[in-house]
């Protein structure tokens, strides 16, 4: 095989033993690597119902066929397991270089099983693994394990790690690597510490294998010098994603005070434009040459790797307004590595419930001091912020009292960083994103109020499903960033070129599309094979709020979401994407996308249409 090294590293954290598998070329030229790798080894292996944080639970990082290479944005992998969270499908990508290191120690991905004794960290070199000892590690911010992790392992090791969070389970503790790029919202770093597993640092000396080599370096070369002519790159380079504030404020969908609203009175003073006045560099992810962290000096002058989402989160969204104060939140969030778009969301829903009285903390909208306390106490779940450390949703069960009315997420996730009252295209990518409400899988709001915000109609529909087959399928499977494509205009047409030089395949945009609808459909079907019978379509259905409580200020003031033209808009999603009625994908549809298996399993679960 070229492209893929067709190898999987097994490791058993109980028994302290690894097995290297080799994978069939079906299982490469189905699901490409990634995320299809991910949802097809959790889908064949995990069983029904298992406790996400149990020894059962499997940690899976897998990369594609195209990482590694001298190609832009290749430089990720993809973090999955069965989310504690959400109870369902959890996984997220990362840029790091522990993805080209593991590629280049001869594995396209690692399944982590069973639970260590005691605290251990895995130390992968080639074709030997390590259990080593973590005592000394443990209970360390990811920061500091990094840098002792360096210290013994050089600066070019990767690294996948956890902070305080992920010890200490927090379901939205994610996984962390290189100060300040984290992926896994849905707990995965929650996964990783109830296995007592702290980090995983990987080198690697092979070479990949490549059909094309020759035209794979001239290939990569070319498309960093498109990358580098484009109009809008200079631009990116100064502000990356921190530019979309201001376009959501002029758009009325910044999120502000806990999604209230859609505008934000302090929006300039976190935007883009303020942020370029306190950077001090630029940071990404390996092979990129978009590089889109912006690094600011926090209120404690520390450094802070700041993004679109982050910023928003920590700053509109629970009324802050001062963006070293932002920033800090921020870092601490990084250190401890707790997901920032779950905590912003959780920070804004513990401040509402104070101000409408049914909690007894004092936590005022923008109180920096007071969001301080909190970030900590839910890392270490003290007090409120045991409550809250269990997600947003699970805290409106815990405190009651019709606070479920203002916790904003979908299946259990929080939602991120786009308001929805004024923009029904974007609700529908949320509530059927393949882990719950995030953006990465469809983002369709920029294109949504360029062509007409109001409608219901079948072409948002079709755009959502367009989006996901390429962001959430393709994109997530070959493990490269989103971002050339959509922020500078990077052509589709050079991912099949890439795949023919890595892999000696032709695969043309239509297989892709397949592939990438392969892997949606098997993410909805773990989905639904561990809710059974509770499946229903209100599982795809955006919070109250954006229904019921409309905007109060800005341009689009008493806007909000229509239920019955949401509702007709989900069942043409269905029938478009071939589900029944509560959303189930038919037998034909697992048919047609090469997954009568999986169908005729799910089918024993529940009645599926033909
Ligand atoms: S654009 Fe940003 S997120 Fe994407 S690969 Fe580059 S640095 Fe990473």
């Amino acid at each position: 095989m070229y492209g893929w090294t067709g190898n999987i590293l097994r490791i058993d954290l109980t028994k302290k033993k690894t097995v290297v598998e080799q994978y069939g070329t079906s299982m490469a030229s189905d699901f490409l690597g990634g995320r299809g790798f991910a949802i097809k080894i959790l889908w064949d292996e995990l069983p029904l119902g298992v406790d996400p944080l149990s020894p059962i639970n499997k940690l899976v990082f897998a990369a594609g066929p195209l990482t590694g290479w001298p190609l832009p944005s290749s430089g990720k992998l993809v973090v999955a397991a069965k989310s504690p969270l959400t109870a369902g499908y959890g996984d997220g990508n990362v840029g790091t270089q522990a993805a080209v290191q593991m590629r280049r120690a001869g594995y396209d991905a690692i399944i982590v099983d069973g639970k260590a004794e005691t605290p251990t960290f895995l130390l992968v070199q080639d074709n030997s693994t390590q259990f080593l000892d973590a005592k000394d590690l443990w209970g360390l911010s990811s920061f500091e394990t990094e840098k002792k992790l360096r210290s013994l392992h050089g600066r070019s090791s990767g690294m996948l790690l956890i902070g305080q969070a992920g010890e200490n389970m927090v379901r939205f503790a994610n996984v962390v690597c290189q100060e300040g790029r984290a992926g896994g919202r849905p707990g995965m770093g929650a996964v990783m510490g109830s296995k007592n597993l702290k980090a995983i640092v990987i080198t690697g000396s092979r070479e990949l294998p490549s059909a094309h080599p020759k035209e794979m370096k001239e290939l990569g070369a070319e498309a960093y010098k498109e990358i580098l002519s484009k109009p809008s790159y200079a631009f990116w380079k100064r502000q990356g994603t921190m530019m979309t504030i201001e376009w959501s404020q002029e758009n009325s969908v910044l999120p502000t005070y806990n999604y209230r609203e859609g505008v934000f009175e302090n929006a300039s003073e976190i935007g883009g434009f303020a942020m370029e006045k306190i950077k001090v560099s630029n940071r990404g992810c390996p092979q990129c040459n978009m590089t889109c962290g912006n690094v600011v000096k926090d209120s404690g002058g520390g450094d802070s790797e700041l993004d679109y989402e982050n910023v928003t989160m920590l700053g509109s969204n629970i009324g802050l307004g001062d963006l070293k104060e932002v920033a800090t939140l921020n870092r601490m969030a990084d250190e401890f590595g707790l997901d920032t778009i779950s905590l912003g969301n959780v920070l804004g829903f513990a401040m509402e419930a104070s101000e409408k009285g049914i909690i007894k903390e004092k936590i005022p909208w923008g109180d920096f001091k007071a969001c301080q306390v909190l970030v900590e106490d839910i890392t270490f779940k003290r007090s409120l912020g045991g409550i809250l450390a269990n997600g947003v949703r699970s805290a409106a069960e815990k405190i009651g009292r019709g606070s479920s009315r203002w916790a904003m997420h979908v299946k259990g996730l929080e939602i991120s960083a786009y308001d929805c009252h004024t923009t029904p295209g974007m609700a529908l990518a949320y509530a059927t994103s393949s882990i719950g409400a995030h953006h990465k899988d469809a983002w369709i709001i920029s294109w949504e109020v360029k062509t007409g915000r109001e409608g219901y109609g079948v072409e948002k529909v079709e755009k959502v499903i367009e989006l996901q087959r390429i962001r959430a399928g393709i994109f997530e499977s070959l493990t490269v960033c989103r971002l050339p494509w959509i922020e500078v205009g990077f052509g589709l047409e050079w991912y099949p070129k890439f795949l023919w030089a890595a892999t000696g395949m032709e695969i043309n945009w239509e297989t892709l599309d397949t592939i990438g609808d392969r892997v949606f459909n098997l993410i909805r079907a773990f989905w639904i094979r561990e809710f059974g019978e509770k499946w229903s379509a209100e599982m795809d259905v955006p919070p109250t709020r954006w229904f019921e409580e409309p905007t109060t200020i800005g341009p689009l003031k008493q806007s909000k979401l229509d239920r019955p033209k949401y509702d007709a808009m989900l069942q043409t999603y269905y029938e478009k994407r071939g589900w029944d009625m509560r959303g189930i994908p038919s037998m034909t549809t697992f048919s047609r996308l090469g997954l009568a298996d999986a169908g005729k399993q799910l089918g024993k679960r529940i009645k599926l249409s033909t």
